[in-house]
């Protein structure tokens, strides 16, 4: 593994400073192609619903078709500085040319979206993070607004960011593609479309290079096929939609679409995403036994989850005649309070199972309470900005000012808490070099 030359060329990067603004990366990523005009090529493949460009640089000329995209989940920028590192490298690293690729990247899918996350940027606190959260509702995050036509569910909307995408996709037909996700705290995992067991294990063993722990824990999602120790088969939005079937639960509602990889399929494309956290924390990568049955801490979950969509429900249902500004945190809070109350049910459907009824290790019991902790204050902080958005504004009636009060202090109490989690923020060069040593491992699997 030390003697892998693309993973020595993912480990020779410098110390990074947190994640570059939208204009910032625009601004570099420019600034390289105006001095290397015969190796870096720039074209505008779409605009963002606020009319922002979205840039597509080319490097290379081989026949291996890679697309990168970052921010297709705009509060996820650790891919923002992976594009950076990926760029120079390209210019700078000839042995990448024996990749034989063509490198398509999409620096920012969802400039708009990220915009809105860009104040926490610069730090890796929790409070700035949080307080300054944004994630769009699923049918306008880039990730999750491709056609979906199956069974009763059927979507047709994509918003401009993803038809951009799709255009770039059906031009370009690519062999690979990768977009730029990360998670927020415990450990590294990853997902690949293919059951290949040989790049399941190269990824496996990347983080351990970066001095990174692996998330062996709750997996994002229940009924994921495990590929290796936090590797999975990402599954179509079809295979999920007979999943949740299976479980006797109704279709999700206000799910969006489809996501890149079921878009990609009529291609062939091999797609891998690594998921990144922001801050790490040891018990993510303990598989000890705990005193705790694995289903009591599933039903927990499930009954956290529920809280918070019948408070983030009670709040919208007292402010939604009054508020008038149609912010993307209205519509964001408008499909999570309801999500939330999905995904306890989807907890609790799996309750039954006999195969809960053991032992929840280390790694499970802080994985399921952490997405508590986490979804909290992600979803109860967007909804509080769009309380605020109407208050700064000056157009907030009485009901939507006292809402505002209301959540304000109580998102304030679960800040508080956030300061005994021992969670430790991870070095942003070594985020960065595993999501380069992954994209690279992937690219090199599909050269042969
Ligand atoms: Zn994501």
């Amino acid at each position: 593994m030390t003697h892998d030359p693309l993973l020595a060329l993912a480990r020779r990067l410098p110390p990074i400073d947190g994640f570059p603004t939208i204009d910032e990366l625009r601004a570099d990523l420019l600034a390289w192609r105006d001095e290397n005009p015969d190796r870096i090529r720039h074209a505008v493949i779409g605009q963002s619903r606020l009319g922002s460009p979205i840039d597509h640089f080319t490097l290379g000329d081989g026949p291996l078709q890679v697309v990168i995209a970052g921010g297709v989940h705009p509060n996820e920028p650790i891919g923002f500085r992976t594009v950076q590192h990926l760029v120079r490298l390209l210019l700078e690293a000839p042995e990448l040319s024996a990749l034989d690729a063509t490198w398509h990247i999409v620096p920012c899918a969802d400039p708009d979206g990220a915009r809105l996350n860009e104040s926490w940027f610069g730090s890796a606190d929790r409070l700035s993070y949080f307080t300054g959260f944004y994630r769009p509702a699923p049918a306008e995050q880039v990730e999750w607004s491709f056609p979906f036509d199956y069974k009763q569910a059927w979507f047709d909307h994509p918003i401009p960011e993803t038809r951009a995408l799709m255009a770039l996709f059906d031009r370009v037909r690519p062999d690979v593609f990768v977009g730029l996700h990360n998670a927020e705290f415990g450990g590294v995992y990853f997902y690949l479309n293919e059951h290949d067991t040989t790049l399941a294990r190269e990824l496996r063993d990347l983080p351990a290079a970066f001095d990174l722990p692996l998330d062996v824990g709750e997996p994002e999602m229940d009924g994921l096929a495990r590929l290796d120790d936090a590797v999975f088969r990402a599954p179509l939005a079809r295979e999920r939609y007979d999943h949740r079937e299976a479980l006797g639960l109704p279709p999700e509602t206000r799910s969006g679409g489809a996501g890149t990889a079921d878009y990609l399929e009529r291609y062939g494309t091999t797609t891998m995403i690594a998921e990144l956290p922001y801050w790490t924390h040891p018990d993510a990568a303990d598989t000890t036994p705990t005193s705790r049955v694995y289903r009591d801490v599933i039903a927990e979950k499930a009954d956290a989850l529920e809280e918070l969509n019948v408070l983030l429900g009670r709040i919208l249902d007292a402010v939604r005649p009054a508020l008038v500004i149609d912010s993307p945190f209205r519509r964001a809070s408008e499909a999570f309070a309801p999500g939330m109350g999905e995904a306890a049910r989807a907890e609790r459907a799996r309750l039954a199972d006999p195969a809960l009824d053991r032992p929840a290790t280390v790694a499970e019991v802080f994985g399921n309470r952490e997405v508590a902790r986490t979804f909290r204050l992600r979803f109860g902080g967007i909804l509080r900005r769009a309380l605020a958005v109407e208050v700064e504004a000056g157009v907030a009636r009485e009901a939507v000012r006292s809402a505002s009060i209301e959540l304000e202090g109580i998102f304030r109490e679960w800040l508080a808490a956030e300061t005994d989690t021992d969670l430790v923020p991870a070095p942003v060069s070594a985020l960065v070099g595993v999501q380069l040593a992954a994209v690279l491992a992937t690219v090199r699997r599909r050269h042969g």
